[in-house]
């Protein structure tokens, strides 16, 4: 089988991850989920008080950072921190993170890096347009802003975590909006994507409409 790419985009909480990981077992290649680079970094900072417009301070710990997708968990430094960077501290501000070019320059790097030897979904705002330019198959995932914020609020229920459904609907409203309008590589959908829109839709449904993709334009 020949080596290919899967670019996946869209705004939070269309069902990228859940949607990907699945594509990614059915199909055996790695899932790369990108949004966990940039929350992971986001943690670091937040852990290290860290003032996001301390332009040198920020430098320093991004080039002094590791951070690994392995199995599936998200390790900072070695660390596991799969749970914690999904909580609402984390997700209000990292939008702001990764609007800073030199976040966006080496994660960007890395993710390129993970691709290179092997067949890879991977999901993120900016794959599809900037970091796999040509990827053999692009596709943009979308779903009503209510839909996307039930998901999350029936995400965070799920794992206890104290948040109204207004309070999500509002995070995802700013993200989707800092992340479409920032100068370095917006979310935005690639001339070449498949749109997908995930409204009302199981998620079986979702993941074999995109696999029926990919078996039409990949040779597997
Ligand atoms: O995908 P997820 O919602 O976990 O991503 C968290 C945030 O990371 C997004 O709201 C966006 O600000 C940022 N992100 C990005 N580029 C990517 C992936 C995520 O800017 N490729």
């Amino acid at each position: 089988m020949k080596k290919f790419a899967i670019a996946v985009d869209g705004p939070a909480g269309a069902g990228k991850s859940t949607i990907s990981k699945l594509v990614a077992q059915k199909l055996g290649i790695e899932y790369i989920d990108t949004g966990a680079m940039y929350r992971a970094i986001t943690l670091k900072l937040i852990n290290n008080n860290v003032n996001f417009g301390d332009f040198d301070n920020v430098k320093k710990i991004v080039e002094n950072t590791k951070v690994e997708l392995v199995n599936g968990r998200v390790l900072l430094d070695g660390d596991d921190v799969s749970e914690e960077i999904r909580m609402p501290y984390v997700s209000t501000r990292v939008s702001e993170v990764a609007a800073m070019p030199i976040v966006r320059e080496r994660l960007v790097y890395l993710q390129r890096l993970m691709a290179e030897n092997t067949s890879v979904i991977m999901d993120g705002r900016d794959i599809g347009t900037n970091v796999l330019k040509n990827a053999e198959i692009k596709i943009f995932l979308t779903a009503s802003v209510e839909e996307r914020a039930n998901r999350r609020y029936i995400e965070m229920q799920n794992k206890g975590v104290d948040i109204t459904f207004e309070e999500i609907c509002e995070d995802i409203r700013k993200r989707d909006t800092i992340d479409s309008t920032r100068e370095v590589n917006p979310l935005r959908q690639a001339e070449d994507a498949i749109l997908v829109d995930t409204t009302g839709k199981s998620i079986e449904e979702v993941v074999d409409e995109i696999i029926s993709i990919i078996k039409k334009g990949v040779n597997i």
